[in-house]
């Protein structure tokens, strides 16, 4: 059997009864667009995540372009961020109309700097976007505080890290505003494009609300520029499905990175490390990702032995073509960042993995080094 990425149909082989059944629900009573299931789905998660609101929503990039249109956030406006990330992050700073600061990265954790932010902030920056990379939540209190002081707004990139937490927080509840993805690979996926949006504001909550439904207040009355930004109830249904066991499979990406950790502890090779947690931090696993000082003949082997890799991200995102063309501040120093996208290479992780499987993969990786 050839060793997947992500076994994506394993988790819904255990969860079939009930997201078959919620599907055929939904088949039946047809309500296919604002559903009673997106109500359900979006309590459950709120209670899940300790917020007052979520908000449910086509996908992970809207999830985070919609808090910042609704921050009013736009032309003539800076947006602190990482460098290292995928690219949407920086996509939505611009659609919104807004200029994205790059910022490097801390090399342990992959997440942004905090000790470069304050240097960055001007008069024109409005807020901060870090991002809870590989599912590990970024320094949110020394954000928060720096936020705090300089009357910025926190949201949280939290695409990776649903599940995720940081002293005893949750990802998606531990600042101003967050928006996840449920993109199929991410944590907790559904089964096409879908996200969430997290705040406990209740005018952001009001102002988000309208902004995904076209930006009208009642039906067919238009009081701001909005989007279609709704999630398909099916998704919705399958989602309340897949809460059933997700703490479980949060247990399980934590033993698997907890087998792939102890079996690596002894690897010397040139530049390589495992995922640095820090000790205040559960992460939601997302990926789990090393970093090796010859990648290229790393992954060259790992797909001679039949383990899949990824690498998350090659390029970071001020080198994107158009970025750079774009948003690029040639000045910035983003050495870490760009260590990272030269180095880091990620293994299989997923909740259903056996060990006999695991071993497998543990085996190539020592032989690859
Ligand atoms: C996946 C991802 C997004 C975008 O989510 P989509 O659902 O694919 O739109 C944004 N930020 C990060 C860090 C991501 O990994």
């Amino acid at each position: 059997m050839t060793i997947p990425f992500i076994d994506l149909k394993a988790q819904y082989k255990a969860l079939k009864p009930s997201i078959d059944a919620r599907i055929q629900k939904v088949l039946e009573h047809g309500a296919y667009v604002n559903g009673p299931e997106v109500a359900e789905l979006e309590q459950v998660l709120a209670k899940y995540v300790g917020t007052k609101y979520c908000l449910t929503i086509a996908n992970g990039t809207d999830a985070l372009w919609v808090p910042l249109m609704a921050a009013g956030i736009g032309a003539g406006d800076e947006v602190i961020t990482t460098a290292f990330s995928f690219i949407a992050t920086a996509e939505v700073i611009l659609l919104a109309g807004a200029k994205p600061i790059y910022i490097d990265i801390d090399p342990k954790t992959f997440n942004i700097d905090v000790t470069k932010i304050e240097a960055a902030i001007t008069p024109k920056t409005k807020a901060i976007m870090p991002v809870s990379l590989y599912g590990q939540i970024a320094d949110m209190d020394a954000i928060n505080a720096i936020a705090k002081k300089h009357n910025l707004k926190v949201i949280e990139d939290a695409a990776q890290s649903f599940g995720a937490k940081h002293k005893g927080h949750r990802s998606c509840n531990t600042s101003f505003a967050a928006g996840t993805s449920f993109f199929p690979a991410k944590p907790l996926g559904c089964y096409g494009d879908g996200g969430a949006i997290f705040t406990n504001d209740d005018n952001l909550y009001k102002i988000m609300k309208e902004i995904r439904e076209h930006g009208s207040e009642s039906r067919y009355y238009h009081t701001r520029l909005g989007i279609n930004g709704r999630l398909d109830t099916i998704q919705c249904a399958i989602l309340l499905g897949k809460m059933e066991r997700y703490e479980w499979e949060l247990e399980q990406r934590q033993r698997v990175a907890d087998r792939y950790n102890e079996a690596f502890s002894s690897i010397k090779a040139d530049g390589f490390t495992t995922p640095f947690v820090e000790s205040h931090n559960a992460s939601a696993w997302a990926q789990y990702t090393l970093t090796i000082g010859d990648r290229n003949s790393f992954q060259k082997k790992m797909q001679e032995a039949g383990v899949p890799t990824s690498i998350h991200y090659p390029r970071i995102m001020p080198d994107q073509p158009y970025y750079k063309e774009h948003t690029a501040d040639p000045k910035a120093d983003l050495t870490h960042a760009r260590w990272a996208a030269e180095h880091v290479i990620s293994l299989p992780m997923f909740p259903d993995m056996d060990n006999s499987t695991q071993d497998k993969i543990i085996a190539a990786v020592k032989g690859a080094c």
